[in-house]
């Protein structure tokens, strides 16, 4: 009898942590659509018309631009980066730094939210896909390996970003 209730135990247990394994995928599936709300809301003629065909294939289709090959890569000017396909403001130079990945390298946001996050799982990968908080482009991933404070390094495509300077 005892092992018969010490095995519904551990039965129980393992259901209920199967159905919260569930839960949490729901959730995240939730947030993704949620977080396909943007502000700027453009047909796929209208991008395509208005970026260049780099810009179109790495914001609106995921791509990722030749390491080293990026026109912010290796640019340390004072100002700020926005979104290529909006104009949103999203990192300051100040937390710029050489990653010496090919990408230029941020190390936080130019002011919270204006990045979102999603779970990527192509490639055989587990990465965090980072996203124009105001229409949705893609900029590329960030990873928990940064080597400042904040301990976050976005990698950017070039190709996502325009810059302002001071
Ligand atoms: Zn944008």
């Amino acid at each position: 009898m005892k092992n018969t209730v010490l095995y519904l135990a551990v039965a129980f247990a393992s259901i209920s942590c199967t159905a919260q394994t569930q839960n949490q995928a729901q959730e995240e599936t939730a947030s993704t659509e949620e977080a396909m709300d943007f502000n700027v809301q453009k047909t796929d003629a209208e991008w395509r018309e208005q970026l260049s065909a780099e810009q179109y294939r790495v914001l609106r289709e995921a791509g990722t631009e030749y390491p080293g090959t990026g026109e912010y890569n290796l640019h340390f000017e004072e100002g700020t980066y926005t979104c290529a396909g909006c104009g949103e403001a999203l990192f300051s130079s100040d937390s710029k730094f050489d990653a010496h990945c090919g990408w230029p390298s941020f190390d936080r946001e130019i002011e919270e939210g204006k990045i979102i996050e999603r779970v990527d799982r192509s490639h055989g990968m587990m990465r965090t896909e980072i996203l124009c908080g105001n229409c949705g482009g893609h900029l590329g991933h960030v990873f928990n390996d940064g080597p400042t404070g904040t301990g976050l390094r976005y990698c950017v495509n070039s190709a996502s970003l325009d810059f302002e300077s001071e």
